[in-house]
């Protein structure tokens, strides 16, 4: 099944832990194989604008605190640019430069007319209130107002941010524009012009694209292991769905740390426990396990679900799984996909393994805009099918082109958006 790869000795070399020299390091060697015009390559490779800005916020204690900001917004060559806002300490604007980018190719690796954009805000929001946050979220909207909008820039959930941060956003636009503008976000409460399903959707499209990628190895869900780390909205709700569909996950974590038992764990008792104690800690009948021990166990998929560089050159060799399934944007690092790839690891890439969030926002701001909404049943089976004709699209691709299926996925989506960038034709 392994196919040879495109050895490029800068990506070994290059800073591992910088996201948007990781996302370069797969841009440009996709562009080298695609032989990419060098006009199309000067105008993709940067993005389109970056907009940063300083977010006053009376705190709780009546003192003013001035909070950093970002939007960065790569590409609108497909169609509005897209792509989630998240809260938290280290965000930085390289990183949220990389995220941009890779929203850009995930909407084209799932082929929706979208473009790529994300948001950020250097804050730590589990010591703010939720008055604080409200009023971080409305002065940082209205900061972004010229620039987001259904047809410009539709913002969504990511790292920490959620439906109510949406309601905010959505509230405080349509505030100015005098009227209620519901497409300017997605993953709003489904009161609010939300779609049924969007919450589940980045976990739902993982199952999608898992169950596919195993009837490769003759695997059927009972005898499949999964190993998923992180608990949030994509690896909890995501671990949810596939103990649902009969899988047997076996090990689960939160930031702390997690929890492993070679017999399956019962997740919605797991999860529930999390909820009510904070913690993975004293649940019972299992061993503990960090966080870095939990990539490292046997199993036969595991679904990174939690931050970025979690898989680099110092742990890829010791990563045991068949099946490499990317919930968390950029988990593993340019440099350890030479190691994965060597080891004969199937990855689903990222940018196709998370983007049934993306795909499902896509239904929702296509029912905001019809003023249609559609039953769970409807979004649940156009995100499989979504989700089913891209993988095999992208597996179809690394075969033609003799490729890893990360090289292909990458070579896929900068294919498209240099396709319509070059009929619409460089404004230069
Ligand atoms: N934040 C999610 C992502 O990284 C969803 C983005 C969206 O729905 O626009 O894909």
């Amino acid at each position: 099944m392994a196919t040879p790869m495109v050895e490029d000795k800068l990506v070994l070399e290059s800073a591992e832990t910088n996201p948007f020299e990781a996302m370069m390091a797969r841009f440009d060697r996709a562009a080298k194989l695609l032989n990419l015009n060098p006009d199309l390559y000067a105008v993709m490779r940067v993005p389109n604008r970056e907009l940063k800005v300083y977010i006053p916020v009376r705190m709780d204690s009546g003192r003013i605190q001035v909070f950093e900001g970002y939007r960065v917004q790569h590409n609108f060559a497909r169609g509005p640019a897209k792509g989630g806002i998240r809260y938290s300490p280290d965000v930085t604007i390289e990183e949220v430069r990389a995220l941009a980018a890779w929203m850009t190719w995930k909407c084209a690796v799932v082929n929706v007319p979208f473009g790529g954009a994300k948001g950020g805000v250097v804050c730590d929001p589990w010591q703010m209130s939720q008055g604080e946050l409200e009023r971080m979220t409305r002065r940082y909207a209205s900061e972004l107002i010229d620039i987001i909008g259904p047809e410009k820039d539709v913002p969504a959930p990511d790292m920490n941010t959620n439906e109510q941060t949406m309601a905010w956003i959505m509230d405080t636009y349509s505030m100015h524009a005098r009227h209620t503008v519901n497409a300017v976000v997605t993953g709003k409460p489904v009161d609010l012009g939300g779609s049924k399903g969007r919450r589940e959707a980045t976990g739902r499209g993982i199952l999608f694209v898992v169950n596919e990628a195993i009837k490769r190895f003759k695997m059927t869900p009972p005898t499949t292991r999964v190993v998923v780390q992180g608990s949030g909205n994509v690896g909890g709700i995501g671990a949810q769905l596939m103990h649902e569909a009969g899988y047997k996950v076996i090990a689960i974590s939160d930031v702390y740390g997690g929890i492993h038992s070679p017999d399956g764990i019962d997740i919605p008792a797991a999860l529930e426990h999390l909820k009510a104690t904070r913690s993975f800690e004293e649940f019972p009948g299992v061993e503990s396990v960090s966080n870095s021990e939990l990539l490292e166990l046997e199993c036969d998929v595991l679904v990174p679900a939690a931050t970025e560089n979690q898989i680099r050159s110092d742990n890829a060799e010791r990563i045991k799984c068949k099946v490499l399934a990317e919930g968390a944007n950029g988990p593993t690092t340019a440099a350890a996909d030479a190691i994965l790839h060597r080891k004969g690891i199937f990855v689903i890439p990222d940018i196709l393994a998370n983007a049934g969030g993306v795909t499902v926002s896509y239904f929702e701001w296509v029912q905001d805009r019809m003023g249609y909404f559609w039953k769970e049943d409807v979004v649940n089976e156009r995100l499989q099918d979504i989700m089913v004709a891209s993988f095999n699209d992208l597996v179809k691709y690394a075969d033609t082109h003799n490729v890893d299926t990360r090289t292909a996925a990458y070579m896929l989506a900068i294919d498209r958006v240099a396709y319509d960038t070059r009929m619409r034709g460089i404004y230069a």
